[in-house]
């Protein structure tokens, strides 16, 4: 089993995260990918994070056409801050030492894997695949953390460029400007239907 983790606070999910995930299923010869959305994100206290409940369902809608796609429960699941370390230990048990497990992460988000909670305990865990993404210099944050990320198994792949965020989606929806062909429209047709994000934030 060679299983793919695309974590995530998806608030809301969009085309970026499934063309991600799309394209570390196929290049790495994934048996499938498995989205995670966080519980308490350790590291986005700034913000009030929308519901875990809605995060979930806006995941599970978007992925629920892909037989390859799944969404777990594991992290928004668990009480207090969610760190990946624990979610990667849990995996490990529950699939076995014979599985593979690959963390996938956007090139703003793979700097951040050395100064996570106890990141040394990831040696050997897991894979990360690093995803290029528009706005990001992948290799400059390689060059500028290289003594913390030699460590750790990290495999690059170039990935369909969006520039997309969660961050523009939530302000678009905020300013009533237009969402529709950047996140699925399933997905912006629950962000409507429960007034996600109207307030300025
Ligand atoms: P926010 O703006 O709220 O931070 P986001 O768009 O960055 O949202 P996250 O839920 O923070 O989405 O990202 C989950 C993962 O997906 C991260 O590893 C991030 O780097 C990656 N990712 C997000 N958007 C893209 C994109 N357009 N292309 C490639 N990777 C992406
Ligand atoms: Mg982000």
């Amino acid at each position: 089993m060679r299983l793919g983790i695309m974590g995530g606070t998806f608030d809301p999910v969009h085309l970026g995260h499934l063309v991600t995930a799309e394209e570390a299923l196929v290049q790495f010869n994934l048996d499938r990918v498995v989205f995670m959305p966080t519980g308490q994100p350790a590291r986005k206290t700034d913000r009030a994070v929308t519901s875990a409940e809605h995060r979930y369902l806006m995941t599970v809608i978007a992925t629920a056409s892909n037989p390859d796609f799944d969404v777990s429960r594991m992290e928004i699941d668990r009480p207090g801050l969610t760190y990946t370390v624990d979610t990667m230990l849990a995996l490990r048990e529950q699939y076995g030492p014979q599985s593979e497990l690959f963390f996938i992460t956007g090139a703003d988000a793979v700097w951040d894997i050395a100064t996570w909670k106890d990141a040394e305990r990831f040696r050997g865990l897991c894979t990360f695949i690093a995803a290029t993404r528009p706005g990001y210099d992948l290799e400059a944050a390689f060059v500028e953390y290289a003594e913390e990320l030699a460590a750790l198994d990290i495999e690059f792949i170039e990935v369909p460029a969006l520039a997309i965020s969660s961050t523009d989606i939530r302000e678009r929806v905020s300013q009533r400007r237009p969402i529709r062909y950047l996140t699925p429209e399933s997905v912006a047709g629950y962000i409507h239907k429960y007034g996600l994000y109207r307030e300025a934030f």
